[in-house]
This record gives C-alpha cells, structure tokens and sequence, in this order.
C-alpha cells in the first residue's frame, strides 16, 4: 500500500505518524460508504444530533436516543468496511440498545474497523431538517463527530438543508441525515 505522506501542520491524523514526525494525508482514500437515516420527531423526547443535545420542543423517535446523524454516520462506516449495517450491529429488539447513547454505538463501530486496520478518513454530513435551525450546533456538532471517530474537525463536514416544505421532513415530521465517509488503511 502507499502511504502518502506530509509534513504540513495542519494534517493531523495518524497517531504513530506523529510519533515519527511525520503526518499521513487523507487523500489516499481505500474505500468509500454513505449512510442514510430518518427519525419521527415526537414530543416529549430530547432532540440529540451529531451526539450533542439541539433545543427543541420535539425530539426522535427510536430504540436508542434516536441520534439520526450518528445512525447514518454508522452505517457509512459499516458499508465502507463492508461491515454489516447499523440494525445487524445493534438490533432494536436487544434492550441493551434502549435509549442507549449513540455515542458509544459510534465508538464501537471505529474499534471495529480499527481492529480490521481501517481508520477514518473524512466524513461528509447532511443533516435534513425544517426546525430546528440547525446553523447555530453545526461546527459543535462538527468537533463532536471528528473527536468519536478520532480525526481533526477539518476532516468532518456538517451541512444543514430543510426540504422546502415538502415531504415528512419538510412537513416538520421527521429529521433525516445523510453520510459519506473515506476509509484509509493503517500505516
Ligand atoms: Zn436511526
């Protein structure tokens, strides 16, 4: 495999890499996944996005804290290690998984692919939501995700669109994401 090196300041990523001076790049990309997920907003939950609590008057639906930005994040990962997907990993039938913390869900999905000698290497994140407004958590959102996966936040993308009205997400019924990340290899 080639390792794509640099010494650039701002190319944070690998931790032996920085041990020896050196920093790996992300642009020698192995595989690729994208996620998708969508949540029913319901009242009288808490509205958690991209691991970090968003003031709303609703929150998601789900088996877990319904957290649909880490569920796609997940499954992005998943495909691009050829994993299985998030309900395989995590099945909504197991109470272990009940209004479990996504976080940990993430963190066990990078040790995983870290034991197949994987590494993150950017994620791209669509959040799809009419409300909330979304502009004010982003970049929080953005350190969040970068420190589960374990990469710098300029490696993480957090973008936030409503559906003009249209549809379940649109109507303000749900809240959707879409994910697509680069897997490198290990040095
Ligand atoms: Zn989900």
């Amino acid at each position: 495999m080639q390792r794509l090196l640099s010494r650039r300041p701002k190319d944070r990523y690998h931790p032996n890499a920085e041990r020896k001076g050196y920093r790996l790049t992300q642009d020698h990309i192995e595989r690729m996944g994208i996620g998708t997920d969508l949540h029913r907003l319901e009242p009288g939950r808490a509205l958690r996005l991209g691991g970090i609590e968003v003031a709303f008057d609703r929150g998601l639906r789900g088996h877990s804290d319904g957290d649909v930005v880490l569920h796609a994040v997940i499954d992005a990962i998943c495909g691009a290690a050829g994993l299985p997907d998030i309900g395989e990993h995590f099945p909504d039938t197991d109470p272990q998984y009940k209004d479990c913390d996504s976080r940990t869900l993430v963190a066990k999905v990078v040790e995983e692919i870290t034991e197949l000698g994987y590494a993150v290497a950017n994620l791209d994140v669509t959040v799809q939501a009419e409300r909330p407004k979304l502009s004010p958590y982003k970049d929080t959102m953005r350190d969040c995700i970068a420190g589960l996966v374990g990469i710098s936040s300029d490696r993480v993308s957090v973008k936030a669109k409503t559906n003009e009205g249209m549809d379940s997400i649109g109507r303000g019924d749900a809240i959707g994401c879409i994910a697509v990340v680069g897997l490198t290899k290990r040095g």
